[in-house]
Formats: structure tokens, sequence, C-alpha cells
């Protein structure tokens, strides 16, 4: 178990995926201390993507990837809510608002999915801490995945290369 002592933000938090109503209200209920993600102006869908790639300097806010490299790279991009919607609604949280959206690439928001730090990881209590904590966790997801294909890349590219 994680503990809440402030001085323990190094340890790395174990992520957790809600899947049931209860479980998202009763998690949301033992939050405590500044809620960060309700803050800031509310982003509406057709104008406010453009704000959040500009306030996250068009790069993903989690592996630093450029978006406006590429049209490519900028039509795959996410607009990530650091705190799940799958959170945030139930507990009729406003999520599309500044601080809890963010500039996210293809791949970690996939890696990403609807994990969050548990409950108790002093991570929850600043926005810098909860984003690199989430690049922790997401980064160990890119690391199994690196593991799981490697082998079938390899011999992918060999074959190609005619070796
Ligand atoms: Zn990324």
């Amino acid at each position: 178990m994680q503990t809440t002592n402030p001085q323990s933000t190094a340890t790395r938090a174990i992520f957790v995926r809600l899947t049931t109503e209860k479980e998202r209200t009763e998690f949301y209920a033992s939050l405590d201390g500044p809620k960060w993600w309700i803050n800031g102006k509310r982003k509406d869908s057709d104008q406010g993507w453009v704000e959040v790639f500009r306030d996250s300097w068009w790069k993903c806010i989690f592996c630093g990837r450029d978006l406006a490299a590429s049209t490519d790279a900028l039509v795959e991009a996410t607009e990530e809510h650091l705190v799940p919607r799958s959170l945030l609604e139930p507990n009729g949280v406003e999520p599309s608002v500044a601080h809890n959206m963010a500039a996210c690439c293809a791949s970690c928001n996939v890696l990403k999915g609807e994990c969050i730090p548990a409950k108790d990881h002093p991570c929850w209590k600043s926005r810098q801490a909860y984003v690199k904590e989430c690049y922790r966790f997401i980064s160990s997801q890119r690391l199994k995945q690196y593991l799981r294909y490697r082998d079938h890349v390899e011999k992918v590219l060999r074959e190609r290369a005619g070796e």
C-alpha cells in the first residue's frame, strides 16, 4: 500500500482501473486536498482543441513528442482528459476545463487508457506530480509492449532486409 506521507512522492503509484459507478463515486469522495482538475476555463469542442494544443506547446504532455512535426502526428493526437471523464462525469464534475486537458500523442493515450493512480498516492495533490506519475505508468506499459513485440519486429525487419 502507498502512504499519504508527503515525503513519499518518489514512491511509485499503483494504477487502478475503476469499472463500476459505485467504485467511481467512492473513489472520488475519498480524494482530499486541492482539486486542480476543476480549474480553468471550460473548453468547447469545436475551437477548444486549438487552445488545448497551444497550452501544451503542441507537444505530448507525457512523452514530449512534437505533434506539429507532421500532419499525421497531429491527426492521430488526442485531447487528453488528465483525470478521466469516466471518473468526473458520474460525480457531476465538468471534465473539459483547461487544467484537466492537455495534448497527447496517440500511443501515450492508448497506453494510459482509463487507468488512474491509487487514491492515496500523493501525486493527486498537484497536476505536475500527477502528470509525472502518469508518464511513469505509460512508460511501464510501453516497456511491456516493447518486450512483447521486439522479437516480432526484428523478424519482420530482417525479412524485409533480405537477411
Ligand atoms: Zn506521448
